[in-house]
């Protein structure tokens, strides 16, 4: 479709060209015309890079002729094209004599390009000198664009300290929420590092800082409760952990091994961890709450026990994880021929869900197998959630 597109650009930009050639021709009596048919020729030869080269060369960058040029560039761009539409962008900067206004249109055209072409110190100094522009008329549209331009780039670069201080003048604009919940996740994104490097009280004003932008924000209460965990505050770790089943229990499975291990370090009764592992199971048929119930339930109560309650749970809510489970289960307790076949079983059983992604994006649909907070697709935070059903959680 793309192909058709610049076809139909390219020529429609070469009649163009000639169309204003001939008019000049007519003033000036210049000779114009030949290039455009070369350019012509070019394209109709199937040689893209020299046809690109010829309309650039030889059609005008003005007020008429802007928006062929900048179509063009984006064309470019969103073929993958980003060396040829750096060209066409840097050569209406070059040639130009536009208003300030279009002008820094074409400045933050050609930050998209250098930010696709991941030329971010580029991007990030064009799009900082935009970005301090007097906010007026359609100036403060280019400046709020740049901003999040900038944006992008500091989250690329995991510099969560400035791109803070940018969401933070983007949400004075509109979509606070949004801005909100994003400078949530930058300051858990800090809090990470901080408890990475064991330094735990700056970790801890961290997260302080995530909830007071993100109070609901599920991805605190984790980092807090690891936080507590490593400075020996198991109770503190269990109230921050238990948390996540109100703020958001589909990320209840991601705190279950800090949970365990804060309920056995604070040598806290087995039957407390199943009460709210329970009561999370009826928000959420996430199989990894169901394999740490049993696992409690077998350490306590035994195979038979645990094998009952694993089968109960597959017949509501079928998963292929559980019946593996359940099938580790009965490997155990049995011998020759059966024991052989239940083991190609749970071959198969891993198989089908081998290469499956375990989670989703519920804005653009990305599929992973590890969870991420940021979405790699969309750069939505937080959008990222299991996959539940018969092939996931
Ligand atoms: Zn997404």
């Amino acid at each position: 479709m793309d192909n058709l597109i610049l076809y139909v650009l390219i020529v429609g930009a070469i009649g163009i060209g000639w169309l204003l050639g001939r008019r000049d021709r007519a003033k000036t009596s210049e000779i114009v015309g030949p290039n455009y048919y070369q350019g012509l020729n070019y394209l109709l030869n199937e040689e893209p890079d020299r046809a690109v080269t010829t309309f650039i060369e030889n059609l005008e960058v003005n007020s008429d002729t802007l928006e062929t040029h900048l179509a063009l560039g984006g064309l470019l761009r969103r073929r993958g094209e980003l060396d040829k539409a750096v060209v066409v962008h840097e050569n209406i900067l070059a040639h130009a004599e536009l208003s300030k206004e279009d002008m820094q249109g074409v400045q933050l055209e050609l930050a998209r390009d250098y930010l696709l072409a991941g030329l971010l110190d580029r991007a990030e100094e064009l799009c900082v000198q935009l970005s301090q522009e007097p906010e007026t008329g359609k100036s403060d549209s280019i400046r709020r664009e740049s901003l999040k331009i900038t944006l992008e780039i500091y989250e690329r670069e995991k510099e969560w300290l400035q791109a803070i201080e940018v969401a933070k003048l983007l949400a004075v604009g509109g979509a606070v929420d949004h801005y909100e919940k994003a400078i949530s996740h930058y300051y858990c994104e800090l809090a990470e590092e901080l408890l990475a490097r064991s330094e735990l009280s700056s970790a801890r004003e961290s997260v302080r800082e995530a909830i007071g932008h993100d109070v609901n924000n599920p991805r605190t209460s984790l980092v807090r409760g690891r936080i507590d965990v490593e400075e020996g505050h198991y109770d503190h770790s269990i109230a921050a952990l238990t948390r996540i089943r109100d703020q958001d229990p589909v990320y209840v499975p991601e705190s279950l091994e800090t949970l365990e291990d804060a309920f056995r370090l604070d040598q806290r009764p087995q039957e407390e961890l199943r009460q709210y592992l329970t009561s999370c199971l009826d928000l959420t048929p996430s199989i990894s709450i169901v394999l740490m119930l049993a696992k409690s339930i077998r350490d306590e109560l035994g195979d038979e026990a645990v094998a009952k309650f694993i089968a109960s749970h597959l017949k509501k809510n079928p998963s292929i994880r559980g019946l593996t489970q359940l099938i580790d289960l009965h490997i155990d307790n049995t011998h020759g021929v059966a024991k052989e076949n239940l083991a190609i079983l749970r071959s198969f059983a891993e198989a089908l869900v081998a290469d499956k992604p375990a989670y989703r994006c519920n804005g653009c649909g990305f599929e992973g197998k590890r969870m991420r907070w940021h979405c790699p697709v969309c750069k939505d935070w937080a959008t990222i959630e299991p996959i539940f059903g018969l092939e996931g959680e």
